[in-house]
């Protein structure tokens, strides 16, 4: 086909898709149709959390500046609040019994406090993560609390729950993290499990599953669970509703 024929047709192609952000079609692996960054930060973000992507490092590079207005903007409060208003509507169905063993499972980091100001300083989960800088983080106990989650938490507390902290971080670590708790404005948790010398080593989903079956065998009912990873979530002793916070800056498996 001559080149001034082909010319007015790949243009009036173009033309066609724009409209949808179809802008290339390229041959990359993982996507045969490339978008626009903003569609497909928001499609990527979407599998994520739905654990649809499974294990993943890092963020994409093009999707830093997406994940960033996504964090510091109005949406990411939306969605905890939206989680939050569903979890709060779901305690309030329970009837609480008067043994006080009616209980409810909050992860730490990215569920109750906000460790947003680190990664503004580590380009939003593009980086490969480094334990040595964020525990030096984690040690300076001055995170944030995630307003919608220190609300349902007060909430819960006010209905009677039993509210009981299981973070993947280490038993090293229980007097700051218990420190900036109280900084951020939580009170009266009625068990903070961190990993121990015996939990080294085990993935998230097994040492969390391990610690809520400690607290069914204790005679609780573990009637809801907040994390932002699925892996706060799943396995077994699972509770009878489960709550994923959004978080698209890291995965832990
Ligand atoms: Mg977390």
């Amino acid at each position: 086909m001559a080149l001034h024929l082909l010319l007015p047709l790949s243009l009036s192609l173009i033309c066609a898709t724009s409209s949808q952000s179809i802008v290339q079609v390229t041959t990359s692996v993982d996507h045969k149709i490339r978008i626009d960054d903003n569609l497909y930060c928001d499609s990527w973000r979407f599998s994520v959390e739905t654990n649809d992507a499974g294990l993943w490092q890092k963020i994409p590079s093009r999707c830093q500046m997406f994940v960033q207005d996504y964090m510091e903007g109005a949406r990411y409060r939306s969605d905890l609040e939206s989680v939050a208003s569903f979890s709060l509507a779901f305690a309030k169905t329970i009837k609480i019994g008067p043994d006080g063993k009616d209980a409810w499972i909050f992860d730490i980091d990215e569920t109750l406090l906000s460790n947003l100001p680190y990664y503004q300083l580590h380009g939003f989960g593009s980086e490969t993560f480094d334990e040595a800088s964020f525990n030096q983080w984690v040690d300076l106990a001055v995170a944030p609390a995630l307003p919608a989650s220190l609300n349902l938490y007060n909430q819960l507390k006010l209905l009677g729950f039993k509210v009981v902290l299981l973070t993947g971080r280490s038993e090293a670590q229980r007097n700051v993290t218990g420190k900036n708790l109280l900084y951020a404005g939580y009170r009266d948790w009625e068990r903070l499990f961190l990993r121990g010398l015996s939990d080294k080593g085990k993935p998230a989903t097994v040492y969390k599953s391990e610690k809520r079956q400690e607290l069914v065998n204790k005679g609780y009912r573990i009637h809801g669970s907040s994390g932002d990873q699925w892996s706060d979530l799943m396995g077994f002793a699972i509770a009878e509703r489960s709550f994923k916070l959004p978080n698209p800056m890291y995965y832990i498996a």
